[in-house]
């Protein structure tokens, strides 16, 4: 099949519907600028949903694609490799974590935090102490574990029966928490912000409130890390932005830049618990996917990286009040550094998706998070220049969307 052949009727044709692709095909990048098959250019704010975190084709990450390419790409983990002893070394040098286990997404990473979590209770408590709780309008993945842990119920629809022994209870509510956790409770499982429940950050309290409470029960805390993680909030994770410190912490989307992987990391205190057989994973930890990785954290902790990402983000923020200025639609702008959430007035809820299509159109790629945010989640290096110009058509795209 000729590649002029693969047009997005295609997609209707070959592909399960589950997914709603735009009406283009991006065929190229390059730092913040996509192009697509007709060679038009567009300015990416979504960067792969929190993924492109050094935009499009970085030089370091082809590099570290490209080199380990010629060498080694899979081994399974019959054996071990130098990428993923390097990154799992380089990954608890950073963080609280003393141990890491990889795998190939987010849903999978929360998927071992959650069995980690289970196991570790009944090898040390019994099987009285599995049950699980999570909080509404979190994400989770999409597997059948991560799906009923996650609180949003259509994501569980016609799927059922679910696993059991997990309840959820509103976020940022922590006398909620405080009535459902006892004794029998094995793990809470928190985002620091929840990415696609609307871009809504944790109160500082609040997750101070849940480790004291875990604690109390001899509950895992576990931070989905998986939006928030590999320099989002312009630390290298949002805990360390809030200094409250998880059991177990899973991270992905970023961490590879683009190239599928996941990790979850824990202390000494729970790893044993995954003892020899208890979990696996064929393509976890394989060597492609580890040197794009360990690029990727290399080139963000380089001096002043980081550093940028609050300026970036108070660049986005006096356009988008700019913007509102004129337009007076955006009730709230929140997050941390640059996962941005632009919730719209009353008057345009449900509306969300009538601005990304309209921006498309005006040559900017953005993202919702549910039916009444927009959400920024750009590179963290995308340069100053892009981001008024992607603001310009978005200003566009809100006066075109208004006028009809
Ligand atoms: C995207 C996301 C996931 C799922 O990651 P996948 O790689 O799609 O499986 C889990 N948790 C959070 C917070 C996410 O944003």
């Amino acid at each position: 099949m000729n590649m002029t052949e693969t047009t997005r009727d295609l997609f209707d044709q070959v592909m399960v519907p589950n997914y709603a692709p735009g009406k283009i095909i991006p065929v190229k990048g390059e730092g913040s600028r996509i192009w697509d098959q007709d060679g038009r250019e567009y300015i990416d704010f979504a960067g792969g949903i929190a993924v492109n975190v050094l935009g499009h084709a970085h030089p370091a990450l082809v590099k570290a694609l490209t080199e380990q390419g010629q060498k080694l790409w899979h081994l399974s983990n019959v054996m071990t490799n130098e990428p993923a002893l390097a990154l799992a070394k380089k990954l608890t040098e950073l963080t609280f974590a003393d141990k890491v286990f990889f795998c190939n997404s987010g849903a999978e990473a929360n998927e071992a935090a959650l069995k980690l979590a289970r196991r570790h209770a009944f090898v040390n408590y019994g099987e009285e102490k599995h049950e699980i709780i999570s909080t509404l309008s979190s994400f989770h993945g999409r597997t059948l574990f991560t799906v009923s842990v996650g609180g949003q119920a259509k994501y569980k629809e016609g799927f059922e029966p679910t696993p059991g022994g997990i309840s959820h209870v509103p976020y940022n509510d922590l006398d909620a928490l405080r009535a459902q956790i006892s004794d029998r409770t094995a793990a809470v499982i928190v985002e620091p912000i929840q990415g696609e429940g609307g871009v809504t950050p944790a109160t500082q309290a609040y997750l101070e409130g849940v480790r004291q409470l875990c604690d109390e029960h001899n509950a895992l805390l576990i931070f989905d890390e998986v939006q928030t993680g590999v320099g989002r909030t312009g630390h290298l994770y949002a805990y360390q932005r809030y200094g409250v410190t998880p059991d177990i912490l899973s991270s992905a989307k970023a961490l590879g830049g683009g190239f599928p992987i996941g990790a979850m990391l824990c202390t000494d205190a729970v790893a044993p618990s995954l003892a020899f057989g208890t979990h696996g994973s064929t393509y976890g930890g394989n060597p492609l996917g580890c040197s794009v990785s360990l690029a990727v954290i290399e080139e963000l902790t380089k001096p002043g990286v980081l550093a940028a990402v609050s300026a970036k983000a108070d660049r986005y923020k006096a356009g988008l009040a700019a913007i509102n200025e004129k337009y007076s639609i955006f009730k709230e702008v929140r997050g941390l550094g640059l996962l941005i959430g632009i919730e719209l007035t009353e008057q345009w809820h449900g509306k969300a998706k009538d601005f990304v299509s309209a921006a498309l159109e005006e040559g900017l790629m953005m993202l919702v998070a549910g039916p009444n945010v927009l959400r920024f989640a750009p590179s963290l290096i995308i340069p100053d220049a892009d981001i008024d110009a992607g603001l310009a058509m978005l200003d566009a795209a809100i006066a075109k969307v208004i006028a009809q």
